[in-house]
């Protein structure tokens, strides 16, 4: 399953897509991770990229289709991925839906995350992320386990830290290119007929199962069309069935004949009692022997 995380920062598309990582067995490609991990690293890239994060801006749409186009190509993205914070623009979901359709691999859903203003605020200025084990955690909502048995084995303690770019003039600044550059995309996947929308406010539980109900068909719809697959060689089946069952007394007539005969029985009694007239009951006895005799001589 190929899907895409829409949604504003801090609308909780990370935290999400980790959990749904080990469900679907597909990974979460974070373009945000990628890019901190150069700059971390000091790589060209990061050191581009750095300035441009710094102030809550976008990397250009060339770098970032590069990025990507590397990523899907990985063996572990071969059943599928979760893009997470791609596409951003519309020329990166233009680029995207190329590179698909060149790879033969379209995505198959687009999920926005629905959260308003206040929230989104609320969980920016608390998201820290851990700088040993790159966990992100929230000091409101999701703060880390002390001591932390989550952590690399060498520490029993989280090292938080606040990204630069979730301070706030940070923040304002990505709420703002969001709503003038991504926020467009969303007309581009609906118009596609790909994009499912999720409230993702609540808790994080409920949150995964509003996903994984847009995300899967439901058992309710599943049912019917798994039964109307096993009909339909039952269906076939009565058809054959009856062909055998018509054929059965005449191929073993010793079995059948006790129903059977009755009628043959009857009809020839009636014939004969209409061809006969008067003497019509001397001609049934004389029927009713033959078929009497008949009978014996099949049970033989
Ligand atoms: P994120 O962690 O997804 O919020 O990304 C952090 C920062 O990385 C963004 O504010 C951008 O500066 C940059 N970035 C991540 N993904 C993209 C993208 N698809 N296009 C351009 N810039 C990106």
């Amino acid at each position: 399953m190929r899907i895409v995380f829409m949604g504003a920062p801090g609308s909780g598309k990370g935290t999400q897509a980790q959990r749904l990582v080990s469900h679907f067995g597909i990974p979460q490609i974070s373009t945000g991770d990628i890019l901190r991990k150069h700059r971390k690293e000091g790589t060209e890239l990061g050191k581009r990229a750095d300035a441009i994060m710094a102030q809550g801006l976008l990397v250009d749409d060339a770098t970032m289709l590069d990025i990507i186009r590397d990523r899907v190509a990985q063996p572990d993205a071969r059943d599928g991925f979760i893009l997470d914070g791609f596409p951003r623009t519309q020329a990166q979901a233009e680029g995207l839906a190329t590179l698909m359709r060149d790879l033969g691999t379209p995505i198959n859903a687009v999920v926005l995350f629905e959260v308003g203003d206040a929230e989104l605020v609320r969980r920016i200025s608390g998201r820290r992320t851990c700088s040993l084990c790159n966990k992100v955690f929230n000091i409101y909502t999701a703060p880390p386990q002390v001591p932390a048995t989550d952590c690399v084995p060498e520490s029993s303690e989280h090292q938080l830290f606040q990204r630069k770019d979730d301070e706030e003039a940070t923040v304002k600044e990505r709420l703002r290119v969001y709503d003038a550059n991504t926020r467009p995309v969303l007309s581009y996947y609906s118009d596609a007929g790909l994009l499912r929308t999720v409230s993702a406010e609540g808790s994080l539980d409920e949150i995964t199962r509003r996903l994984r109900d847009v995300l899967v068909p439901s058992p309710a719809v599943r049912k019917p069309a798994k039964k109307a697959a096993k009909k339909a060689p039952k269906k076939a089946k009565p058809a054959a069935k009856s062909r055998v069952v018509r054929r059965k007394p005449a191929r073993k007539p010793a079995r059948g004949k006790k129903k059977a005969t009755p009628r043959p029985l009857a009809r020839k009694v009636r014939a004969a009692v209409r061809k006969a007239g008067k003497s019509a009951r001397r001609v049934v006895r004389k029927v009713a022997r033959k078929v009497r005799a008949a009978r014996r001589k099949s049970k033989r």
